[in-house]
């Protein structure tokens, strides 16, 4: 946060209950009701991990809308893009190739593995 030292229009400091916080002012003529939180780098990746387990984990765009809303941080878009989950949901639910369940890795109920592995299962 050593650009609200450097740069107090662009990361105009408020202190509220004794802590500091540092907003970002990505145009001179935004009111403060304009302005969003600065994130420090230290912090970005709990702030992304903890919205995208908070909404449910959604897809890059939906956790990137919802942080940006009230919090500045560069390249946010790409961190949300780039995070992985320890859950490993991961969905990409862009898919094109027919349906979002492809992101389960079902392609059909004839040819799924699903069912000639319970038949397995149940032989043995
Ligand atoms: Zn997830």
């Amino acid at each position: 946060m050593q650009n609200a030292h450097l740069d107090p229009v662009h990361f105009p400091v408020k202190i509220i209950n004794n802590i500091t916080i540092v907003r970002y002012r990505e145009q001179t003529t935004m009111t403060d009701n304009q302005l969003r939180i600065a994130i420090p780098s230290s912090m970005i990746d709990e702030v992304v991990r903890w919205y995208h387990l908070v909404l449910g984990h959604p897809e890059s765009q939906r956790l990137y809308n919802t942080i940006n809303a009230r919090f500045s941080y560069p390249g946010l878009s790409k961190t949300c893009q780039q995070y992985q989950c320890p859950y490993g949901c991961g969905f990409d639910w862009t898919v094109e190739d027919g349906s979002e369940w492809a992101n389960f890795g079902i392609q059909s109920s004839d040819d799924n593995g699903y069912s000639d592995e319970l038949a397995g299962d149940s032989t043995n």
